[in-house]
């Protein structure tokens, strides 16, 4: 147990600051209680700033933490990562096991419920994932983007696919091109920045600056560019009867011409989050996927402030808060 009431937490409320008499989260039946070592920083905590979702409270839903109270005892002292969406356990929904429908579900950092970056912060135990012995903590962290980006390979059958080009070489798109690379023997990553296209580098995957240099034709396009003219490159790109995988949630708001789609009779797959399983799995398999290589910057608690700042930086990767190192 905690021999105090209050913790550090990085408490948004309008603006961003760190406390350190922020009440420790209380336990409730089913949930367990995670004293934190690392925190990531991502760019949902940077739109929750700009007022998405009007969240206040602590940020973060990325973590790996170690379990420091629960009623299932089997969970005490077990290293952990978690899922972040919470069924309320209470309702009408719920009692049925229908938790998937909880009108009253939260998410964590995000929706109703305080984040990670702090001491502590409580999850259902259904939502936590042990970390295995061979998966080091480095590696770890990376889990909830990895698994997103595994997504694309849950959803899309990938018999008869020879060749995917990704778009857009920020940190998700160079997970889904390593994701890929477990399945696929010919992957192109198209990107503006020559340091990150550096980073991407892994098996069978080319770093291409122009995607004007990508040969048309491709099975499968991610737009991971986080732009609008990702979709209007991806359907240049693609081959007829081609699939074009969103993993862009900003960018089609103004006119786009969706011609090519018709014509071309491509098939349009939004794709979002992944099961955390997939990713630990995948970081299990593949222990030469060099995921590390994404942290750039690690930062005390005590700076989360500068770290932030330095998270909306382009060079800057994934920007890691060190907790409980
Ligand atoms: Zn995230
Ligand atoms: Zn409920």
């Amino acid at each position: 147990m905690t021999d105090q009431n209050t913790m550090r937490a990085v408490v948004f409320d309008g603006s961003l600051h760190v406390v350190d008499d922020y009440p420790v989260p209380e336990l409730r039946p089913g949930w367990a209680r995670i004293h934190i070592k690392t925190a990531g920083i991502c760019k949902t905590d940077m739109e929750l700033m700009k007022g998405y979702m009007g969240f206040q409270g602590v940020l973060g839903h990325e973590f790996i933490g170690v379990v420091e109270a629960c009623d299932r005892k089997e969970w005490l002292g077990k290293k952990v990562v978690g899922e972040i969406n919470a069924a309320c356990g209470d309702c009408e929904w719920c009692q049925k096991g229908l938790g998937r429908h909880c009108p009253n579900r939260t998410t964590l950092g995000i929706v109703n419920h305080d984040g990670c970056m702090a001491d502590y912060c409580i999850l259902p135990v259904s939502n936590l994932i042990e970390i295995p012995a061979d998966v080091s903590d480095d590696r770890a962290v990376l889990t909830e983007p990895l698994s997103a980006a595994c997504e694309i390979i849950e959803q899309l059958p990938m018999t008869g696919v020879e060749r995917a080009v990704v778009l857009g070489d920020g940190r998700l798109g160079i997970l889904c091109a390593w994701a890929l690379s477990t399945v696929l023997s010919d992957i192109t990553i198209v990107g503006h920045h020559p340091e990150k296209l550096q980073i991407a580098r892994w098996r069978h995957i080319h770093p291409v600056a122009d995607s004007s240099d990508v040969e048309p034709g491709a099975d499968i396009i991610v737009d991971a560019t986080g732009s609008g003219s990702g979709m209007t490159e991806a359907m240049r790109l693609c081959r007829p009867r081609g699939t074009i995988v969103l993993k862009t949630t900003v960018a089609y708001q103004g006119d786009i011409n969706l011609a090519p789609v018709v014509i071309n009779e491509i098939s349009i797959l939004g794709s979002r989050c992944g099961q955390f399983k997939d990713g630990i799995k995948m970081l299990q398999d593949y222990p030469d996927m060099p995921v590390e290589r994404l942290i750039t910057d690690r930062y005390p608690i005590a700076d989360a402030v500068y770290a932030f700042e330095r998270a909306t930086r382009s060079d800057a990767m994934k920007v890691l808060l060190q907790i409980n190192p």
